[in-house]
């Protein structure tokens, strides 16, 4: 067994879409960044790939490679996903807290939960999320994500070689 964490920000910006988690919510502002900026998928990506001691987001896909420009984060999550199976270990479960003021989380968290679960290819009850609002943090103008992963051991023979 190994756990990985994962953390990441965004800030808001008008004019673009919101999407967190792998589907788009309903909101006037969106998460800026290079790729589509969905904060939950990024440190999801980054749990995983710590959980086995892999290069991170940052330097698989660097911002300064117009490549990822408006990239879908599921593309970061996919090679993650790849890299954990040829290290032989699958996803036990995932454990993610959000933190942002707006807009509220709890209409959406089965959605993004189901989502997540559906692209880690795990049950939905493997997938945990909680949402916070920053009191007393001043960051109304971003989005933050944490996430732990607990990654098991498959069995040898379906190891890469
Ligand atoms: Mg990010």
């Amino acid at each position: 067994m190994r756990i990985g964490y994962g953390f990441d920000s965004h800030e808001f910006r008008a004019g673009i879409p919101l999407k967190i988690g792998g589907i788009v919510l309903a909101h006037d502002q969106g998460l800026g960044g290079h790729s589509d900026g969905d904060v939950l998928l990024h440190a999801l990506t980054d749990a995983l790939l710590g959980g086995i001691a892999a290069p991170d987001i940052g330097t698989l896909f660097p911002p300064s490679d117009a490549k990822w420009k408006g990239a879908d984060s599921v593309i970061f999550l996919r090679e993650a996903l790849q890299r954990l199976r040829d290290a032989g270990y699958g996803v036990a479960n995932v454990d993610a807290c959000l933190i942002l003021a707006a807009p509220k989380i709890g209409p959406h968290a089965t959605a993004i939960r189901m989502r997540v679960a559906e692209l880690l290819g795990v049950p939905a009850d493997c997938v945990g999320l909680k949402a916070k609002t920053p009191e007393g943090l001043n960051q109304e103008h971003a989005a933050v994500a944490h996430v732990v992963v607990l990654l098991k051991e498959k069995k040898v023979r379906q190891r890469k070689k």
